[in-house]
């Protein structure tokens, strides 16, 4: 799961949260998505991304469950915030 490409497009997701997220926004940075691009660049080829909401706006680290959408993009479910990501499939 760990690629730049999916990076990119999750963090992109994450701006795109920002404008329904109100008190959360502000947490929001160029420098706190940094510190999830650079958090998510650490991680192992096996380990999971974590829910990048939660990572920022809440200092947690929460699981993402992926699944596939009709349309054939990939869905990612955080099970904590409940927030849902979706990509573009290839
Ligand atoms: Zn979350």
């Amino acid at each position: 799961m760990a690629d730049a490409r999916f990076l990119a497009s999750l963090i992109e997701s994450l701006w795109e949260k920002r404008n329904s997220e109100g008190r959360l926004a502000s947490r929001i940075t160029d420098n706190s998505a940094q510190a999830f691009g650079n958090f998510c660049s650490s991680l192992k080829a096996h380990e999971p991304y974590p829910c990048p909401l939660c990572f920022i706006a809440r200092g947690r680290i929460s699981n993402l469950l992926c699944s596939n959408a009709a349309n054939g993009d990939k869905c990612l479910k955080c099970l904590v915030c409940l927030e849902q990501f979706s990509f573009p499939g290839d």
